[in-house]
Protein backbone atom coordinates (compact mmCIF):
# COMPACT_ATOMS: atom_id res chain seq x y z
CA UNK A 1 0.00 0.00 0.00
CA UNK A 2 1.31 3.47 -0.41
CA UNK A 3 0.82 6.94 0.63
CA UNK A 4 1.13 10.65 -0.57
CA UNK A 5 1.74 13.82 0.40
CA UNK A 6 -2.04 14.85 0.16
CA UNK A 7 -2.77 12.68 2.42
CA UNK A 8 -1.92 14.91 5.36
CA UNK A 9 -2.05 18.49 6.68
CA UNK A 10 0.65 18.04 9.05
CA UNK A 11 4.39 18.19 7.43
CA UNK A 12 6.16 16.07 9.84
CA UNK A 13 3.43 13.29 9.20
CA UNK A 14 3.74 14.14 5.39
CA UNK A 15 8.11 14.23 6.12
CA UNK A 16 7.57 10.51 8.08
CA UNK A 17 5.80 8.72 5.44
CA UNK A 18 8.26 10.10 2.53
CA UNK A 19 10.95 8.59 5.02
CA UNK A 20 9.81 4.97 4.63
CA UNK A 21 10.29 5.09 1.12
CA UNK A 22 9.13 6.88 -2.84
CA UNK A 23 7.19 4.44 -5.37
CA UNK A 24 7.33 6.66 -8.20
CA UNK A 25 3.64 8.54 -9.08
CA UNK A 26 -0.08 7.42 -9.54
CA UNK A 27 -3.01 6.88 -7.50
CA UNK A 28 -2.99 7.02 -3.88
CA UNK A 29 -4.22 4.38 -2.17
CA UNK A 30 -5.31 5.85 0.83
CA UNK A 31 -6.71 9.26 -0.39
CA UNK A 32 -7.60 8.32 -3.81
CA UNK A 33 -5.13 11.63 -5.28
CA UNK A 34 -4.52 11.35 -8.67
CA UNK A 35 -0.90 11.93 -10.36
CA UNK A 36 0.75 12.13 -6.81
CA UNK A 37 4.34 11.41 -5.84
CA UNK A 38 3.35 7.75 -4.03
CA UNK A 39 5.15 6.81 -0.33
CA UNK A 40 5.53 3.73 0.82
CA UNK A 41 3.27 2.45 3.97
CA UNK A 42 5.85 0.39 6.27
CA UNK A 43 4.84 -1.08 9.22
CA UNK A 44 7.54 -0.72 12.01
CA UNK A 45 8.62 2.16 10.12
CA UNK A 46 9.03 6.16 12.24
CA UNK A 47 5.58 6.78 11.20
CA UNK A 48 3.85 3.73 12.36
CA UNK A 49 6.06 4.38 15.70
CA UNK A 50 4.31 8.05 15.67
CA UNK A 51 0.80 6.32 14.84
CA UNK A 52 1.29 3.85 17.52
CA UNK A 53 1.35 6.84 20.24
CA UNK A 54 -1.06 8.74 18.90
CA UNK A 55 -3.55 5.49 18.78
CA UNK A 56 -2.10 5.03 22.57
CA UNK A 57 -5.01 7.52 24.03
CA UNK A 58 -7.51 5.14 22.94
CA UNK A 59 -9.15 2.06 24.27
CA UNK A 60 -12.18 -0.25 23.66
CA UNK A 61 -14.85 1.14 25.72
CA UNK A 62 -15.51 -2.11 27.11
CA UNK A 63 -12.12 -2.59 28.33
CA UNK A 64 -11.02 0.69 30.31
CA UNK A 65 -11.14 -0.18 34.06
CA UNK A 66 -13.86 0.55 36.71
CA UNK A 67 -13.63 3.86 38.33
CA UNK A 68 -11.69 5.85 35.24
CA UNK A 69 -13.44 8.68 34.54
CA UNK A 70 -14.00 9.02 30.62
CA UNK A 71 -15.80 10.69 27.37
CA UNK A 72 -17.80 9.59 24.74
CA UNK A 73 -16.93 6.68 22.74
CA UNK A 74 -17.67 6.13 19.29
CA UNK A 75 -15.68 4.09 16.36
CA UNK A 76 -12.25 4.86 15.77
CA UNK A 77 -12.38 6.94 13.07
CA UNK A 78 -14.54 9.44 14.59
CA UNK A 79 -12.74 9.43 18.05
CA UNK A 80 -9.44 9.85 16.19
CA UNK A 81 -10.12 12.49 14.33
CA UNK A 82 -12.27 14.62 16.82
CA UNK A 83 -8.80 14.63 18.26
CA UNK A 84 -6.47 14.89 15.77
CA UNK A 85 -6.24 17.19 12.96
CA UNK A 86 -3.56 15.62 10.88
CA UNK A 87 -5.61 14.47 7.62
CA UNK A 88 -6.39 16.01 4.53
CA UNK A 89 -7.60 14.01 1.68
CA UNK A 90 -7.57 10.99 4.06
CA UNK A 91 -11.49 9.86 4.69
CA UNK A 92 -12.60 7.37 6.68
CA UNK A 93 -12.17 4.60 4.67
CA UNK A 94 -8.48 5.03 3.69
CA UNK A 95 -7.52 5.48 7.08
CA UNK A 96 -9.02 2.02 8.26
CA UNK A 97 -6.57 1.00 5.30
CA UNK A 98 -3.66 2.74 6.55
CA UNK A 99 -3.94 1.75 9.88
CA UNK A 100 -4.34 -1.76 9.31
CA UNK A 101 -1.19 -1.81 6.64
CA UNK A 102 0.93 -0.18 9.61
CA UNK A 103 -0.20 -2.55 11.93
CA UNK A 104 -1.16 -5.91 10.70
CA UNK A 105 -1.47 -8.50 13.04
CA UNK A 106 -1.75 -5.81 15.60
CA UNK A 107 -4.74 -7.46 18.10
CA UNK A 108 -5.06 -4.30 19.85
CA UNK A 109 -5.21 -2.12 16.68
CA UNK A 110 -7.94 -4.87 15.27
CA UNK A 111 -9.80 -4.79 18.61
CA UNK A 112 -10.23 -0.64 18.47
CA UNK A 113 -10.93 -0.73 14.80
CA UNK A 114 -13.88 -3.48 15.33
CA UNK A 115 -15.41 -1.96 18.46
CA UNK A 116 -16.27 1.87 19.91
CA UNK A 117 -13.13 3.13 21.29
CA UNK A 118 -12.91 5.83 24.04
CA UNK A 119 -10.01 8.16 25.00
CA UNK A 120 -8.39 6.77 28.08
CA UNK A 121 -4.63 6.31 27.81
CA UNK A 122 -2.13 3.76 28.83
CA UNK A 123 -5.22 1.03 27.82
CA UNK A 124 -8.02 2.19 29.87
CA UNK A 125 -5.98 2.33 33.44
CA UNK A 126 -5.95 6.78 33.37
CA UNK A 127 -7.82 9.34 32.32
CA UNK A 128 -7.14 12.00 29.71
CA UNK A 129 -7.34 14.83 32.72
CA UNK A 130 -4.96 13.55 34.62
CA UNK A 131 -2.50 15.06 31.57
CA UNK A 132 -4.00 18.08 31.68
CA UNK A 133 -2.08 21.10 33.15
CA UNK A 134 -4.61 21.88 35.31
CA UNK A 135 -6.21 18.76 35.89
CA UNK A 136 -9.81 18.69 35.53
CA UNK A 137 -10.20 22.40 35.91
CA UNK A 138 -9.99 24.40 32.76
CA UNK A 139 -7.94 27.72 31.63
CA UNK A 140 -10.56 29.91 32.93
CA UNK A 141 -10.40 28.50 36.96
CA UNK A 142 -6.83 28.41 36.85
CA UNK A 143 -7.06 32.27 35.50
CA UNK A 144 -9.52 33.03 38.31
CA UNK A 145 -7.44 31.20 41.01
CA UNK A 146 -3.92 33.39 40.36
CA UNK A 147 -6.15 36.32 39.21
CA UNK A 148 -7.86 36.36 42.69
CA UNK A 149 -6.62 34.10 45.36
CA UNK A 150 -3.08 32.81 45.13
CA UNK A 151 -1.58 35.24 42.84
CA UNK A 152 2.46 33.44 43.71
CA UNK A 153 1.23 30.31 44.44
CA UNK A 154 -1.44 29.58 41.76
CA UNK A 155 -1.39 25.02 41.30
CA UNK A 156 -0.44 23.37 38.16
CA UNK A 157 -1.12 19.61 38.67
CA UNK A 158 1.05 18.58 35.63
CA UNK A 159 3.29 21.48 35.31
CA UNK A 160 6.23 18.71 33.37
CA UNK A 161 3.76 18.26 30.93
CA UNK A 162 2.88 22.43 30.73
CA UNK A 163 6.91 22.45 30.49
CA UNK A 164 7.18 19.81 27.93
CA UNK A 165 5.00 20.88 24.94
CA UNK A 166 6.20 24.90 25.72
CA UNK A 167 9.75 23.18 24.91
CA UNK A 168 7.45 21.59 21.30
CA UNK A 169 7.55 25.50 20.57
CA UNK A 170 11.43 26.67 20.19
CA UNK A 171 11.86 28.42 17.45
CA UNK A 172 15.55 29.71 16.83
CA UNK A 173 15.81 33.25 15.75
CA UNK A 174 19.13 33.22 13.66
CA UNK A 175 21.55 36.39 14.17
CA UNK A 176 22.46 36.16 10.89
CA UNK A 177 18.97 36.13 8.96
CA UNK A 178 16.66 39.49 8.43
CA UNK A 179 16.98 42.17 10.77
CA UNK A 180 14.48 43.34 13.16
CA UNK A 181 12.67 46.08 13.95
CA UNK A 182 11.70 48.60 17.34
CA UNK A 183 9.42 51.87 16.53
CA UNK A 184 8.97 54.99 19.13
CA UNK A 185 6.77 58.13 18.15
CA UNK A 186 9.54 61.02 17.34
CA UNK A 187 7.06 63.90 16.88
CA UNK A 188 8.68 67.88 16.65
CA UNK A 189 12.34 66.15 17.27
CA UNK A 190 14.75 68.32 15.48
CA UNK A 191 17.60 65.21 15.62
CA UNK A 192 17.20 61.32 15.40
CA UNK A 193 17.05 59.47 18.73
CA UNK A 194 20.16 58.14 20.00
CA UNK A 195 20.68 53.89 20.22
CA UNK A 196 19.75 54.00 23.99
CA UNK A 197 16.42 55.77 23.29
CA UNK A 198 15.73 52.88 21.64
CA UNK A 199 16.17 50.36 24.42
CA UNK A 200 13.49 48.88 25.93
CA UNK A 201 12.41 50.98 29.02
CA UNK A 202 14.37 50.54 32.09
CA UNK A 203 12.90 48.78 35.68
CA UNK A 204 11.39 52.49 36.71
CA UNK A 205 9.21 52.85 33.42
CA UNK A 206 8.71 48.76 32.42
CA UNK A 207 4.88 49.17 31.80
CA UNK A 208 2.10 46.43 32.72
CA UNK A 209 1.92 44.13 29.84
CA UNK A 210 0.04 40.49 28.87
CA UNK A 211 4.28 39.07 28.30
CA UNK A 212 5.31 41.18 31.39
CA UNK A 213 4.37 42.81 34.91
CA UNK A 214 5.05 46.44 35.73
CA UNK A 215 8.92 46.61 36.52
CA UNK A 216 10.05 43.60 34.56
CA UNK A 217 11.84 44.24 31.47
CA UNK A 218 10.85 43.64 27.97
CA UNK A 219 12.28 44.67 24.47
CA UNK A 220 9.67 44.49 22.15
CA UNK A 221 10.23 43.75 18.28
CA UNK A 222 9.24 43.39 15.47
CA UNK A 223 9.63 41.61 11.75
CA UNK A 224 9.14 44.94 9.28
CA UNK A 225 9.19 48.50 10.46
CA UNK A 226 5.48 48.69 9.40
CA UNK A 227 4.47 46.11 11.67
CA UNK A 228 6.77 47.85 14.94
CA UNK A 229 5.18 50.85 13.96
CA UNK A 230 1.46 49.71 14.33
CA UNK A 231 2.50 47.79 17.14
CA UNK A 232 3.10 51.11 19.06
CA UNK A 233 -0.35 52.17 17.58
CA UNK A 234 1.50 55.56 15.64
CA UNK A 235 -1.46 57.68 14.17
CA UNK A 236 -2.03 59.39 10.62
CA UNK A 237 0.74 62.26 10.42
CA UNK A 238 3.23 61.34 13.67
CA UNK A 239 6.81 61.01 13.30
CA UNK A 240 8.14 57.69 14.42
CA UNK A 241 12.03 56.25 14.64
CA UNK A 242 12.79 53.00 13.99
CA UNK A 243 15.69 51.44 15.04
CA UNK A 244 16.96 48.41 12.51
CA UNK A 245 18.72 45.96 14.71
CA UNK A 246 19.67 42.41 15.23
CA UNK A 247 20.56 40.15 17.82
CA UNK A 248 24.07 39.21 18.77
CA UNK A 249 23.42 35.96 19.22
CA UNK A 250 21.12 33.17 17.95
CA UNK A 251 17.84 33.32 20.00
CA UNK A 252 15.78 30.76 21.09
CA UNK A 253 11.98 31.95 21.42
CA UNK A 254 8.85 29.93 22.46
CA UNK A 255 6.74 30.50 19.56
CA UNK A 256 3.24 31.24 19.97
CA UNK A 257 2.21 31.38 16.35
CA UNK A 258 2.45 27.45 16.56
CA UNK A 259 0.90 26.69 19.54
CA UNK A 260 -2.71 25.26 18.94
CA UNK A 261 -0.82 23.82 15.96
CA UNK A 262 1.76 21.62 17.43
CA UNK A 263 2.46 17.98 15.71
CA UNK A 264 1.41 15.30 17.76
CA UNK A 265 3.86 13.37 15.04
CA UNK A 266 6.88 14.84 17.04
CA UNK A 267 8.64 12.35 18.78
CA UNK A 268 9.38 14.27 21.88
CA UNK A 269 5.74 15.38 22.15
CA UNK A 270 3.57 12.96 24.54
CA UNK A 271 0.24 12.41 23.11
CA UNK A 272 -1.66 12.00 25.90
CA UNK A 273 -0.33 15.45 27.25
CA UNK A 274 -1.01 17.28 23.90
CA UNK A 275 -4.92 16.08 23.43
CA UNK A 276 -5.09 16.49 27.23
CA UNK A 277 -4.45 20.09 27.09
CA UNK A 278 -5.21 21.38 23.45
CA UNK A 279 -8.27 23.82 24.42
CA UNK A 280 -6.05 24.83 27.08
CA UNK A 281 -3.14 25.58 24.30
CA UNK A 282 -5.82 27.37 22.21
CA UNK A 283 -7.26 29.39 25.44
CA UNK A 284 -3.94 30.52 26.21
CA UNK A 285 -2.84 31.53 22.88
CA UNK A 286 -6.12 33.31 22.38
CA UNK A 287 -5.47 35.65 26.03
CA UNK A 288 -1.80 36.01 25.15
CA UNK A 289 -1.83 37.80 21.25
CA UNK A 290 -5.14 39.59 22.48
CA UNK A 291 -4.49 43.67 21.93
CA UNK A 292 -3.73 45.56 25.13
CA UNK A 293 -6.49 48.29 25.46
CA UNK A 294 -6.32 51.42 27.57
CA UNK A 295 -9.61 50.33 29.13
CA UNK A 296 -8.24 47.22 29.90
CA UNK A 297 -8.04 46.22 34.07
CA UNK A 298 -3.72 45.05 35.19
CA UNK A 299 -5.32 42.06 36.70
CA UNK A 300 -6.31 40.83 33.34
CA UNK A 301 -2.74 40.06 32.89
CA UNK A 302 -2.07 38.12 35.35
CA UNK A 303 -2.33 34.72 33.51
CA UNK A 304 -0.65 35.31 30.61
CA UNK A 305 2.20 37.16 32.73
CA UNK A 306 2.55 33.45 34.79
CA UNK A 307 3.01 31.76 31.24
CA UNK A 308 5.29 34.10 29.63
CA UNK A 309 7.32 33.50 33.32
CA UNK A 310 7.10 29.87 32.96
CA UNK A 311 8.60 30.72 29.01
CA UNK A 312 11.62 32.59 30.98
CA UNK A 313 12.22 29.97 33.58
CA UNK A 314 12.67 27.40 30.99
CA UNK A 315 15.10 29.24 29.42
CA UNK A 316 13.54 30.91 26.79
CA UNK A 317 14.92 34.46 25.21
CA UNK A 318 11.43 35.57 24.40
CA UNK A 319 8.10 35.05 23.29
CA UNK A 320 7.19 35.18 19.44
CA UNK A 321 3.79 35.53 18.33
CA UNK A 322 1.94 36.67 15.07
CA UNK A 323 1.19 40.49 15.09
CA UNK A 324 -2.90 40.98 15.36
CA UNK A 325 -2.16 44.86 14.46
CA UNK A 326 -0.37 44.61 11.35
CA UNK A 327 -1.00 42.35 8.19
CA UNK A 328 -0.20 43.57 4.94
CA UNK A 329 -0.82 42.40 1.72
CA UNK A 330 2.23 39.54 1.30
CA UNK A 331 3.53 40.18 5.42
CA UNK A 332 1.99 38.84 8.27
CA UNK A 333 4.11 40.91 10.81
CA UNK A 334 5.40 38.68 13.40
CA UNK A 335 6.80 40.39 17.05
CA UNK A 336 9.32 39.18 19.90
CA UNK A 337 9.35 40.29 23.05
CA UNK A 338 12.63 39.73 23.79
CA UNK A 339 13.65 38.72 27.51
CA UNK A 340 17.42 39.53 26.39
CA UNK A 341 17.34 43.24 26.40
CA UNK A 342 18.78 45.99 23.53
CA UNK A 343 22.30 46.93 25.19
CA UNK A 344 23.78 43.67 25.68
CA UNK A 345 22.55 41.06 23.28
CA UNK A 346 21.25 43.79 20.33
CA UNK A 347 23.47 45.40 17.76
CA UNK A 348 21.80 48.93 16.01
CA UNK A 349 22.59 48.88 12.21
CA UNK A 350 20.68 52.58 11.85
CA UNK A 351 18.03 54.70 13.03
CA UNK A 352 15.34 56.27 10.67
CA UNK A 353 12.65 58.52 10.94
CA UNK A 354 9.18 57.82 9.32
CA UNK A 355 6.16 60.24 9.06
CA UNK A 356 3.20 58.01 9.12
CA UNK A 357 1.33 58.96 5.71
CA UNK A 358 -1.95 56.93 6.32
CA UNK A 359 -3.38 54.21 8.06
CA UNK A 360 -6.02 51.16 6.34
CA UNK A 361 -8.37 50.84 8.16
CA UNK A 362 -10.61 47.53 7.70
CA UNK A 363 -13.38 47.17 10.07
CA UNK A 364 -16.47 45.13 11.24
CA UNK A 365 -19.39 46.13 13.22
CA UNK A 366 -19.09 45.52 17.01
ZN1 LIG B 1 -2.85 10.35 -0.42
Amino acid sequence: MNCCPKCFNDDLASKLAAASGRAGFGVCDACGAQGVELYKVVPESELADRFEDLLDIYTPVANVANGIEHGPAGSLWKMFTSTWDVFSGIGEIGFYKLIKALFPGDNRISSMIENDVTIAPERGTRSLSEFAFFGSRTWDDFADEIKYHHRYSAHIENRSNLDNLLRALTRKIDSTSSPWYRARIWNDKTSNPSEIELYEPGRDKAAEGRMSPKGVCCLYIASSPKTAMAEIRAAVHDEVAVATMRPKIDLQVLDLSRIDRISPFSADVDSAALAANLDNLSRIKEELVRPMRSSDDAVEYVPTQFIADCAKRLGFDGIGYDSVMYTGNNEHGYNIASFCGAKEFFVFEGIERFRIAGIDYSVHRA
